[in-house]
């Protein structure tokens, strides 16, 4: 292995232990403890997972979690007036809709119906449109792309100026990935399903953001020597060594690109680690504002 590793559990452990210690510091000097409603609608099994970890992350954080459930059968009308009640809510100060919604819910409504000093998550279409925007600063920043960019700067990787390619063009990853990295002055490609010779393209970058759900699907020889890799995708395939016969891999081939790469994080314990972490980071910053700090 020539490249660096990335190792995300330590850089979010780091970014955890800071938000543990602003938590402290408000506490301590009186104001009240920051708060997140996570909003789960349906009994979709990842996403239950995904729900009660963020809450455990905020107790462990010294931070306040309000979880609410509705049936998949709630209405548009019920989950915003759900959210209009958090909006509205002092003792909340984040506010976490879990995606996907079910297929009959209007997701844009209800994302556009959070309050944006409040939208942790950053999905806000303002928050996301001031995002996509010369002069104007979003509040908060979708939490996994918030991560990415986060990973780069601690491992010191020279943004400006740089060729970034970002690997698909989600509205949760890729796409505010490669806003985030044109905001840093970065020369950003953004790949899809429709993209002519990947490879070729992704040979160009300095910079790679690969989220694409495709497991393994980056070689080696896609791979510019030296470039940062941030691979994304968590997928899981088959492994009949592997106790449970599965394990999870992201969307770059680690055996082959470690050896090309400058810096790559791995899958598990790369970019998985700092999402959550962000959320932490972004409740903080939103108790902060509802206090006018
Ligand atoms: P989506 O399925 O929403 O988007 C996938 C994107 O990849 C689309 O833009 C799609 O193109 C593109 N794509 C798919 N196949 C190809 C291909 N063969 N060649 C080029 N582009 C392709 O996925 P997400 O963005 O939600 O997630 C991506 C990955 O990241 C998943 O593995 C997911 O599990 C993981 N993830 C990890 C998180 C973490 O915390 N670590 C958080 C969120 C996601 P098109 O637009 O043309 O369809």
């Amino acid at each position: 292995m020539t490249a660096q590793l990335i190792d995300g559990k330590a850089i979010a452990l780091k970014v955890r232990q800071d938000a543990a210690a602003e938590v402290a510091a408000m506490l301590a000097a009186g104001k009240p403890k920051p708060g997140l409603a996570t909003v789960l609608v349906g009994e979709n099994p990842a996403s239950q997972v995904y729900v009660s970890s963020k809450q455990k992350a905020c107790a462990e954080l010294g931070m306040e979690s309000f979880g609410y459930k509705l049936p998949a059968s709630a209405t548009q009308e019920e989950v915003e007036g759900l959210v209009r009640n958090l909006n509205a809510d002092p003792k909340v100060n984040g506010i976490l809709v879990q995606l996907p919604l079910p297929s009959h819910l209007d997701e844009e409504k209800v994302l556009g119906a959070i309050s944006i000093e409040k939208d942790v998550d950053g999905f806000h279409p303002l928050n996301i449109g001031r995002l996509a925007q010369k002069g104007r600063d979003p509040l908060f920043v979708p939490c996994t792309p918030f991560g990415c960019i986060f990973l780069l700067e601690q491992m010191g990787v020279t943004l400006e100026g740089c060729n970034a390619v970002v690997l698909g063009r989600s509205n949760i990853v890729g796409m505010p990935a490669a806003l985030l990295l044109v905001r840093k002055n970065a020369t950003v490609t953004i790949c899809h399903s429709k993209t002519k010779d990947l490879p070729g393209v992704v040979r160009q970058a300095d910079v790679l953001i690969a989220a694409i759900g495709k497991a393994e699907m980056v070689r080696g020889d896609w791979v510019k020597p030296g470039a940062a890799v941030i691979d994304v995708g968590i997928n899981r395939i088959e492994d009949l060594n592997a106790p449970k016969g599965t394990r999870l891999v992201g969307d770059v081939c680690f055996d082959e690109v470690k050896d090309v790469a400058g810096c790559i994080t791995p899958v598990p314990g790369g970019v998985g680690p700092m999402t959550i972490a962000m959320l932490m980071r972004n409740t903080v910053r939103a108790a902060k504002i509802a206090l006018g700090e």
